[in-house]
């Protein structure tokens, strides 16, 4: 037992929450609402601001060791919570995740391969990288975007022009990678230094949302080898505790490239819960509790797991029927508690175990599909 904190209350501090007090921990969540989909799950919840040190000290002084289960937090807040109780990850790492330039440069630094990139700031820059790399390029920015947020996809210097420049501090400009397929690995840390990888998801994205994510993946052995070896260097830079998730991009030549990593659990992890030997959220507790990790290995042949956002909910008349998914076979359903479905929003999720990848697939799409039509 102990308490353990967690600074955000998202549907990641929830499905953390869950596990670990179900290990028998003690959970006190920071967040801004009695409301949020972590709070309404936890042993007890403490709401304040991130930017409020004097809340934040009281929180954390309630706890053996505290986590988070969002990047974008002030690297200040982590560090003020560090100065009461072990944090994981720390603010070194933080800082370096929360800021794709410095993330990029980081890992390139390290010899991993990461997507071409340039610190960019008007139409003129981008057209420049864009002389080097070819048009389209992505640009993005630096902090604080998720979901696609704060992404654009340039054809030309005309739509550089059009990019709200002056509305963040730091941009990225990316090559547009025309992958074959997209992957992730979550990799686990412990405080004792031990490493174990999931086996990679490999992972569907419809607008820049993650749509499904399915394992094992497509991906060939020496591909699997690479990504988990690079995956593992990745925690291993940056000297993180906790979980790492590594998103790659699979290029047409079968080479991978890093696309951003994430120092928590990810949405493309979120089938471990059924299809795993230990969950991404259980392997989190156990790494940041200086536990054994766990076996992260399948325990079926094939899981899948199909995201339902806010957009579901207005094309249900906002009562989506869920017993139209149970109809499929081995289908869970997992709803986050948030009452406001906003177009886009990650309201829940579905997770199907199979025989295979494909069918777990196809069944979380099929049981999606019955809960966006009316059929009473
Ligand atoms: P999240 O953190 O939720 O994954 P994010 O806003 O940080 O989202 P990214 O992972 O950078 O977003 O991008 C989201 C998706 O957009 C990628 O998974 C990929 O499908 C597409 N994308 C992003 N950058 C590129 C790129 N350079 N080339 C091709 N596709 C890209
Ligand atoms: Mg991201
Ligand atoms: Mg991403």
């Amino acid at each position: 037992g102990g308490t353990i904190g967690m600074v955000g209350g998202g549907q990641l501090g929830r499905m953390f929450a869950i596990a670990a007090m179900q290990m028998g921990y003690d959970v006190v969540v920071y967040c801004d609402s009695a409301d949020a989909p972590g709070a309404q799950v936890a042993t007890r919840c403490v709401i304040g601001d991130l930017n409020d040190h004097q809340q934040l000290t009281a929180f954390a002084e309630q706890c053996d060791v505290i986590s988070l289960e969002f990047e974008n937090i002030p690297a200040q807040a982590i560090a003020c919570c560090g100065q009461q109780a072990p944090t994981f990850p720390s603010h070194h790492v933080l800082a370096t995740a929360q800021d794709r330039l410095i993330e990029k440069q980081t890992f390139r630094d390290a010899g991993l391969a990461v997507t071409p990139f340039l610190q960019v700031s008007s139409a003129a820059d981008v057209a420049a990288f864009a002389e080097r790399h070819a048009w389209p390029v992505i640009v993005k920015t630096a902090r604080s975007g998720y979901d696609g947020k704060g992404q654009y996809r340039l054809q030309d210097a005309e739509q550089a022009a059009q990019v709200p420049w002056a509305e963040h501090d730091a941009w990225i400009a990316e090559q547009f990678i025309p992958f074959q397929r997209e992957a992730s690995v979550v990799v686990a840390r412990s405080r004792n230094g031990s490493v174990r990888c999931f086996p990679p998801f490999e992972n569907e994205h419809h607008n820049h949302i993650l749509d499904v994510s399915f394992c094992p993946s497509t991906l060939t052995q020496s591909q699997i080898a690479n990504a988990t070896e690079m995956a593992s260097k990745a925690a291993e830079v940056l000297d993180l505790v906790g979980l790492l998730c590594v998103e790659f991009f699979v290029q047409e030549d079968g080479r991978l490239l890093i696309n951003e990593v994430a120092p928590r659990p990810h949405n493309s992890g979120h089938l471990t819960i059924e299809g795993n030997h230990t969950s991404q959220f259980q392997q989190h507790v156990r790494a940041i509790c200086g536990l054994p990790l766990g076996d992260p290995n399948l325990r079926c042949s094939g899981a899948a797991m199909a995201n339902l956002l806010g957009d579901l909910w207005q094309a249900a008349g906002g009562n989506p029927p869920w017993n139209q998914a149970f109809s499929v076979p081995n289908v869970s359903l997992h709803l986050y508690g948030k009452r406001d479905a906003k177009e886009g929003r990650k309201m829940g999720h579905l997770t199907a175990t199979a025989d295979s990848p494909e069918q777990a697939a196809q069944n979380v799409r099929d049981a999606r599909q019955r809960l966006s039509c009316d059929s009473k």
